[in-house]
């Protein structure tokens, strides 16, 4: 009997209970076992992935290939159009090698759950390790077995779990055969943006969770919130293909800040409740399936009257809405893929608020240029800023991008870095914009003048978003 592992976004070799099991089975049945990893443009297209998160997505699987052949396990990557096309190509693929078991991990989203079902339907054994959250979904419920919608009692619940047991990463499989020659490098068919900015392969990811335990943690509540200062982990990107494992990050976190779990006063604290909010909106996805389908989680939200005007999201997108914290923080995006995440909620908010555009807009930009890009927190965080979500910003509550801006950038080297036309204009005016002195002061400049007055905006939307007021 032999193993087959199917590699999704789970992408390393370490901590990985499917790999794991799957050498198990077959040291148990004295078989061999083989990786496969699906290329599906079709759906990857449809779910909007961005082509940078493409790129890294294939520059690591080629990775995964070279170190598992020094493990003795073959990656094979074929290729599916979609995801209906999958439970073919994997029947094909089991009964070429005669695998009798597949491992993959469980994926949270809906699409994802139905090729699966699909797959056990087509007459593969397919078995699920539940690790794509430290806790799985629908384990920690509130008094009423529900699933919380509320963040603070979610937390208190999940760090009482999480402290039960002692949190333990599980040990790298031993090779199982002599090593295979290096595989060559197989490109994926599909667009893709280079994503050479960041390195690839677990022990440069776990390099980094370690550099960060280690020097920045401890100060990541009073830094993290400031777009200039590199006061965050980065490794969005590594969690949201798997390179990097939820419980790895605790595990690092905790050797650190052994308190974490237990004290509100820790230094691990901030940062861990980030990793908890990573939860939070999985399982919120796996307990409420309209999410991945893009529906408001609040259904008064379903009576909003959005204003929708393509030439004003054009100008978002390209960030040449005058107002220098937005556009900088599109720019950021627009220019490395990444984007962080004080300026996620300025430009979502400015977005759904100031211009009054539907939140799945937003969403689905973000989504086709990020390297992070994750449908559970993309949902979640749309749903947060637009006022439409479970424990959302209220709908009354509209950033203010000018003293966002000043509070979250004070020496404007951010805004500088990514708008040059605003080299000349001096700092203390940028601060203070009133408009119309605003559209006056960048007159002289490239820059835009500012799409619409905050003062009216804000008025607007809370006019437009009070169709989520209950009663009305
Ligand atoms: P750190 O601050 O170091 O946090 C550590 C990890 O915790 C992150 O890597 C991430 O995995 C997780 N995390 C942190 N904040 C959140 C959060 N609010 N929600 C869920 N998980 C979180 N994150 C994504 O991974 N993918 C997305 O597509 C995504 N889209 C977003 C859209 C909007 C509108 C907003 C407001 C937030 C979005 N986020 C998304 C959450 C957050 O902005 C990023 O996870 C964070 O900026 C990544 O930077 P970091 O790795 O340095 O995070």
């Amino acid at each position: 009997s032999h193993a087959l592992v199917w590699f999704r976004h789970d992408l390393r070799i370490d901590d990985n209970q499917s790999l794991v099991a799957a050498c198990q089975y077959a040291a148990e049945h004295q078989g061999v076992v083989r990786a496969i990893f699906v290329v599906t443009p079709k759906q990857w297209a449809s779910h909007d992935v961005a082509p940078i998160q493409l790129d890294f997505i294939e520059r690591q699987v080629n990775q995964l290939a070279i170190e598992l052949a020094q493990l003795g396990i073959p990656l094979d990557i074929c290729h599916a159009d979609d995801f209906d096309a999958i439970p073919e190509v994997l029947l094909h693929y089991v009964n070429t090698w005669q695998m009798t078991k597949v491992f993959a991990t469980s994926e949270p989203e809906c699409n994802e759950q139905h090729r699966d079902k699909a797959v056990i339907e087509a007459g593969i054994e397919l078995e699920l390790s539940q690790q794509h959250c430290f806790l799985p979904p629908l384990s920690v419920l509130n008094l009423s077995g529900e699933m919380y919608k509320v963040f603070t009692p979610f937390a208190k619940k999940w760090r009482q779990i999480a402290k039960q047991d002692p949190i333990q990463t599980l040990t790298r499989p031993k090779p199982i055969a002599a090593p295979l020659p290096t595989p060559n490098y197989v490109e994926f068919n599909c667009t893709k943006i280079c994503s050479g900015q960041w390195l690839v392969g677990e022990h440069a990811a776990q390099a980094k969770l370690r550099q960060f335990a280690l020097d920045k943690v401890a100060d990541y509540q009073a830094s993290r919130d400031y777009p200039a200062i590199d006061g965050t982990s980065q490794l969005s990107a590594y969690l949201a293909i798997g390179i990097l494992s939820p419980r790895q990050c605790l595990q690092v976190l905790l050797s650190h800040y052994p308190d974490a779990l237990v004290h509100d006063e820790s230094f691990g604290r901030c940062w861990l409740n980030e990793l908890i909010w990573r939860e939070f909106y999985r399982h919120l996805l796996v307990a409420f399936p309209k999410l991945s389908r893009r529906a408001n989680f609040n259904a008064l939200a379903d009576n909003i009257k959005w204003r929708n005007n393509p030439r004003e999201f054009q100008a978002w997108c390209e960030g040449r809405t005058g107002y220098p914290l937005v556009d900088a923080a599109m720019r950021q995006l627009n220019q490395t893929g990444w984007m962080h995440n004080r300026l996620r909620m300025v430009t979502a908010s400015f977005l759904t608020k100031h211009l009054l555009v539907d939140w799945r807009w937003g969403e689905r930009y973000f989504r086709q240029k990020l390297i992070d890009g994750d449908l559970a927190a993309n949902n979640g965080g749309w749903q947060w800023s637009a006022g439409t979500g479970c424990d959302a910003q209220p709908y009354f509550r509209v950033f203010n991008p000018i003293s966002q801006c000043e509070k979250f950038d004070p020496t404007g080297a951010f805004i500088r870095n990514y708008l040059p036309e605003l080299d000349e204009v001096d700092l203390k005016l940028i601060h203070k914009l009133k408009i119309p002195t605003q559209a006056q002061l960048f007159v002289d400049t490239d820059y835009a003048s500012p799409i619409v007055d905050h003062k009216f905006a804000r008025t607007r939307a809370i006019a437009v978003l009070s169709a989520m007021k209950k009663g009305s």
